[in-house]
């Protein structure tokens, strides 16, 4: 054997040696991306500093107490705000209203607002926006308190720095989860709202994790040239941009952008148990999230308050940040050309290689057909495997949130899933499909994709592009008459793979935390995606390589799913969220024990205590999320009371005045009207002047008024129907509080089951006739 063959054959090993090391080290990369060390408590006065920020939220939320909208608590953690404001020497106004949202759901929201005066006047304002309610069984300290910690932090900065050019307002804003509720009425009512031209707000959906910015104003590609220069610890890509424009999930910030803001929205989402729980507690709040966050939002408010801010030119961007230490961004008008561009590329290496005949067509098209089976088998792989699993009850079947305690198995299962399919593959292609052959038509299809994406879904098409312009490069250096140990052709291969690796690890890593077990599959097929750039190696390679990655993967395949099966779905600190509640129908005049479980799954305890249905079903019209439902013994609870003031008529229609009163003091009223209603606008009647409000359609068709936070004395509402038509409304009360008769069934919670949201209620229905004869004569 040649001695110039041998070194050759030992570079291309060393190589491959090194090119798997640096491949896991993208992996370990993007698997434990983290949020900044939290600066200390004697940071310098003009820095951010969690510490300090973590400081004054436990002044906020000391007793750990939930304070949902309309509260005493509520109130209470309103006070320590304006308190904590007043001691900076800022004067905070109060800003209060009733408001409702197109959902049709109201309440009075009181906001706390300062405003910052800049060098150049008062107009161009920037808002820097955290909400402080929570849900009632959450002490909110992630979310959203620790946010406006951070803001009351900024806020000392601001002060002890110069003045900006823009003002800058600071909305402490409330009713953000029962619906937004403060950040409309900060823009329907406040004088200062018209001044704002940006926003950057703060919120989270977890406890932890890095502060991602995920939403921009519409001037995107401008918001991102400011970002990019502003932050020191980037964390966005265009990707979750547009994953988070396709889901339903909102914030204030979808108020403020609706206003035509600009301006950023910042969260971070690991540890999503902690969300809207009992134990999103102050100690479970991570410091570096906090540091994140916080230093983000004060660049990020500076560089807005320091640049003008009229008529920011419009077009959005593609960008991502590279591991953490700058972003990368460009036009997205650009993608089409730049793919176009790469994919004539991958044609000229095709055409130069396969006229060298070092790619026959016939291999070619195995090549080709293998890589798209890599990637079409590892996705209908992960989704089988998904479907058999919850099939199994192995994982929950919830539709909003199918995150579990110990996830890692499950998600190196998926990611190995590719594996096996990668090693079945390249033993089809062995002999079949050729080294060069293999190697453009990687090239080829990773520039069609960049090409399809660019048509479609431009801002993440950069995923396929970056790998095919790699690919296009690297191979036109790829020698036809040479082997496939030659360094080039090594290069030639793992160059394309590294660069997919880190953008698509980098970016579809998080969507677990994101989206739950949906991203799975997705982890699947983006693993499959990554890694089919090593087909043509592995084609080549020796028979037990492909043998040891095949079995190898199906081992590990198999302890990951032993594991997940082992190990228990939920635990204290990943507890399964149950509310439990009680029914009273006062027109059947029969009771229920309700068991709303996120999971699709009824704790067997919880199951012994009551006899509950075998499946969730829904309860009556209008209550159309289901639960598991049992026979209660019924109480003499006070129905909540419906009163028809006035009748008039007006041309063909009648025109009621209603009240609606709790006798039992329940602080939540809902008025439902049954679907096909002409009813789909109520105007509420207050001391202080009336608000029209479109009722919200729920997905039975029910059109729906809910008030949180009602007074004792009830309110009144005016709304016109036909006046032919014969309504029957059904009207709920709801309380946070249970029957002492509940005993059994909460001792049945162990401390892995958790209640979320609005927690364990009692609410009481009562259907009313609504006709100008109950008119009440007085
Ligand atoms: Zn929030």
């Amino acid at each position: 054997m040649e001695p110039k063959a041998d070194a050759q054959r030992l570079i291309a090993r060393g190589i491959a040696v090194a090119a798997l090391g640096i491949l896991a080290l993208i992996g370990l990369r993007a698997l434990t991306a983290a949020a900044p060390r939290p600066e200390p408590l004697d940071a310098p006065p003009q820095e951010f500093s969690a510490t300090r920020a973590k400081a004054v939220l436990r002044e906020l939320i000391d007793d750990g107490v939930a304070h949902p909208l309309g509260t005493a608590a509520d109130a209470m953690m309103r006070e320590r705000i304006v308190q904590h404001l007043q001691n900076l020497g800022f004067a905070p106004e109060l800003q209060t209203g009733l408001v409702c949202n197109p959902g049709g759901v109201c309440g009075v929201a009181t906001n706390v607002v300062v405003r910052i005066p800049g060098r150049q006047g008062d107009h161009d304002a920037v808002l820097l926006c955290a909400h402080y309610d929570s849900w009632a069984v959450s002490p909110g300290a992630s979310d959203d308190g620790a946010s406006v910690a951070a803001i009351l932090e900024i806020a000392r900065i601001l002060r002890a720095r110069p003045a900006a050019q823009h003002p800058v307002v600071l909305l402490i804003d409330e009713g953000e989860e029962v619906g937004l509720l403060g950040a409309q009425l900060f823009v329907r009512e406040d004088p200062w709202a018209r001044q704002v031209r940006a926003a950057v707000n703060l919120d989270a959906r977890g406890n932890s994790g890095q502060s991602f910015m995920f939403e921009t104003g519409s001037a995107n590609g401008w918001l991102l040239d400011l970002y990019r220069r502003a932050v020191s610890h980037p964390a966005t890509n265009s990707v979750q941009y547009l994953v988070y424009k396709l889901l339903p999930n909102d914030t204030d910030f979808t108020v403020f952008k609706a206003a035509g803001y600009q301006g950023f929205n910042f969260a971070y989402i690991d540890g999503v148990a902690h969300h809207h729980s009992a134990i999103d507690s102050w100690e479970n709040a991570d410091a570096g999230s906090i540091q994140h966050q916080g230093e983000n939002a004060l660049a990020t408010v500076l560089a807005l308050a320091n640049t003008p801010l009229q008529q920011p030119p419009a077009g959005e961007a593609v960008f991502f940040d590279v591991f953490g230490f700058f972003v990368a961004a460009w036009p997205a008008a650009w993608m089409l050309p730049l793919a176009s561009l790469t994919l004539l590329l991958a044609l000229i290496n095709a055409i130069r290689l396969m006229r060298a005949g070092a790619a026959p067509i016939r291999q070619l098209a195995w090549a080709i057909g293998g890589w798209l089976a890599a990637v079409l088998l590892s996705a209908i792989a992960g989704l089988a495997l998904l479907w058999l699993l919850r099939y199994l009850n192995t994982i929950p079947i919830g539709a909003g949130s199918s995150w579990i305690a110990y996830p890692v198995p499950l998600e190196c299962t998926f990611l190995l899933l590719a594996f096996i399919v990668l090693g079945g593959v390249s033993q089809l292609l062995a002999r079949r499909a050729g080294f060069h052959a293999g190697v453009i038509a990687n090239g080829l299809l990773n520039a069609a994709l960049a090409v399809l994406l660019a048509l479609k879904a431009a801002v993440a098409g950069f995923v396929f592009l970056l790998p095919a312009a790699v690919a296009a490069v690297t191979t036109l250096l790829v020698r036809a008459d040479g082997g496939a140990d030659s360094v080039r052709a090594r290069l030639a291969v793992w160059l394309p793979v590294w660069v997919s690796a880190a953008v698509l690890l980098l970016v579809f890593w998080p969507l677990y935390s994101a989206l739950g077990d949906h991203a799975l599959p997705m982890l699947c097929a983006v693993t499959a995606l990554a890694t089919a750039g090593l087909l043509p190696l592995l084609g080549g390679a020796a028979a037990d390589i492909r043998r040891g990655l095949l079995f190898g993967s199906l081992a590990g395949v198999i302890g990951g799913l032993g594991a997940t099966i082992i190990l228990p779905a939920y635990s204290t600190s990943w507890p399964q969220m149950v509310n439990l509640d009680y029914w009273l129908d006062a027109d059947a005049g029969r009771s229920y024990w309700l068991a709303r479980v996120d999971s699709g799954r009824l704790p067997a305890a919880i199951r012994k205590a009551a006899p509950f249905s075998a499946r969730p079903q829904p309860l009556y019209w209008g209550v159309s999320r289901a639960a598991f439902m049992a026979e209660a013994p019924p109480l003499a609870l006070a129905a909540p009371a419906l009163t028809v003031a006035s009748a008039e008529p007006v041309g063909a229609d009648m025109l009621y005045r209603i009240q609606l009163r709790s006798p039992r003091g329940a602080p939540e009223l809902r008025l439902d009207f049954p679907a096909r209603t002409a009813v789909d606008q109520v105007t509420v009647l207050g001391a202080n002047g009336s608000l029209p409000v479109r009722l919200g359609t729920l997905p039975d068709g029910t059109r729906s008024f809910d008030m949180v936070g009602v007074p004792s004395a009830g309110i009144e509402l005016q709304f016109r129907v036909p006046a032919d038509s014969h309504l029957v409304v059904q009207l709920y009360d709801q309380s946070s509080d249970l029957p002492v008769t509940a005993a059994l069934l909460l001792a049945a919670r162990s401390p892995s089951v958790s209640p979320w949201r609005e927690g364990d209620v009692t609410v009481v229905k009562k259907s009313w006739p609504i006709a100008a004869s109950a008119v009440l004569i007085n």
